[in-house]
């Protein structure tokens, strides 16, 4: 979406909130509202950042200053579930931090409580749950983690990167959910991406907390540099205005009953696409998806084949690791009238074909995922990814790209 208010703050930057005013309120105002949204009292306070990654990285800052300046950690160490995003493994990385992953449980997908609760150690400086999670889509079991956060006095962070605009309207829609926010005793951090489901552009996310302690030692700031005393909320110095005000302007465009709206049209259409696909042989849907992603899985053949082949018929299908699976999302887009049939239908004959004439020699992303994942050694499928990364950047010799 263009908002006139994004041309005119697209060049405005929120490091200098005294030059901008406007865009400090508005940015204010986007977290207070998700605050609120996520049920969280007066003290809750948090901040926007670029993006879910950012959201996630600045939450395990908090929890590994708060750790290492408070209780006296000297090696913090967070526990997430194996779905996890990997941004927590990127902050982990980035920020010196143990991270142990925790198991699930294979039937629903979700962590396993009392292996969560068995990793517990006296480094243990926070806990995540997702709400849902990437891979399948799957809430993991919030209550309860919050619950061993309380018993052991652990900050609990609530990834709601994908789902964050979408589970806190469920209730209205029609499709109740177990509570996942700040009316959980325990639940400390949320984050959630404005721009998947809250419809804003991309670069755009909030992560909140329910007490401004924490935030604080998200906080960067160094009194002594040269260019001034510095302080700035997030990993980034200079930011865009523009970015905020769109992001703003969502929030404020769709209102409450907007996403309303569009949550009850998104888990409609995720729930036909759930029962249909549950009853198409040679594939079988993972644990008990609910929110807005279905995942799949395959006894019969290389579930990649299936994706690669829905490829060729315009669906982009995200292909999943360990188990080998793939996931639709979806959006706004497969609402529209005859989209969910025309997936199912897809889906079934694709699958039909591959049962009746299994192909031999598996290509595409059959191949490569197949491989991918039977490597013992990892490197070398991080050395693959490297190439990957490479390859993005490559450019034609021949048109040679200059600013001259
Ligand atoms: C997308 C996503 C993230 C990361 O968000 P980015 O905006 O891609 O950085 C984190 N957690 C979950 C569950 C997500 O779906």
């Amino acid at each position: 979406m263009k908002s006139p208010s994004t041309g005119m703050s697209a060049w405005s930057n929120p490091l200098h909130p005294d030059v901008f005013p406007g865009v400090r309120k508005m940015e204010a105002e986007v977290v207070r509202m998700c605050c609120t949204m996520f049920h969280g009292d007066a003290s809750s306070c948090g901040v926007m950042t670029t993006g879910g990654t950012e959201s996630i990285i600045m939450a395990c800052k908090a929890y590994r200053d708060y750790a290492i300046n408070v209780k006296g950690i000297k090696k913090p160490e967070m526990l997430v579930p194996v779905s996890a995003h990997a941004a927590f493994d990127k902050g982990a990385q980035l920020l010196g931090m143990r991270i142990r992953h925790v198991p699930l449980d294979p039937e629903t997908m979700k962590v396993d409580i009392a292996a969560m609760r068995k990793m517990i150690n006296r480094n243990t400086c926070m806990l995540a749950g997702s709400a849902p999670q990437f891979p399948h889509g799957v809430m993991d079991p919030i209550i309860e983690i919050a619950g061993l956060g309380l018993r052991y006095d652990i900050p609990v962070h609530v990834d709601a990167c994908l789902g964050g605009f979408l589970i806190p309207f469920m209730d209205d829609a029609g499709f109740p959910l177990a509570p996942f926010d700040f009316r959980v005793e325990g639940v400390t951090s949320i984050s959630a991406d404005t721009h998947k489901y809250g419809y804003a552009p991309k670069g755009s996310s909030v992560i909140i907390y329910n007490e401004p302690k924490w935030r604080h030692h998200q906080f960067f700031v160094t009194p002594d540099w040269p260019g001034g005393i510095y302080a700035t909320p997030t990993i980034g110095g200079s930011r865009s205005g523009g970015i905020v005000s769109a992001c703003w302007a969502a929030l404020v465009y769709h209102g409450k009953r907007g996403y309303v709206d569009y949550t009850r049209s998104i888990i409609q259409t995720t729930r036909k696409i759930e029962e249909g696909c549950r009853k198409i042989k040679g594939v079988f849907v993972y644990g008990k998806p609910e929110v807005s992603v279905v995942a799949l899985g395959s006894n019969d053949y290389n579930i990649y084949q299936l994706s690669d082949r829905m490829g060729k018929r315009g669906w982009n299908l995200n292909a999943l690791q360990y188990p080998p699976s793939i996931h639709i999302a979806v959006t706004v887009l497969h609402t529209h009238p005859g989209v969910a049939e025309r997936f199912i239908k897809d889906i079934d004959e694709l699958s039909k074909e591959i049962l009746e004439n299994p192909p031999k020699d598996a290509g595409g992303s059959a191949a490569l995922y197949g491989m991918a994942q039977s490597i013992p050694d990892r490197s070398l499928v991080g050395e693959m990814a490297w190439c990957y990364l490479d390859a993005v950047y490559s450019t034609k010799i021949s048109e040679k790209p200059t600013i001259e």
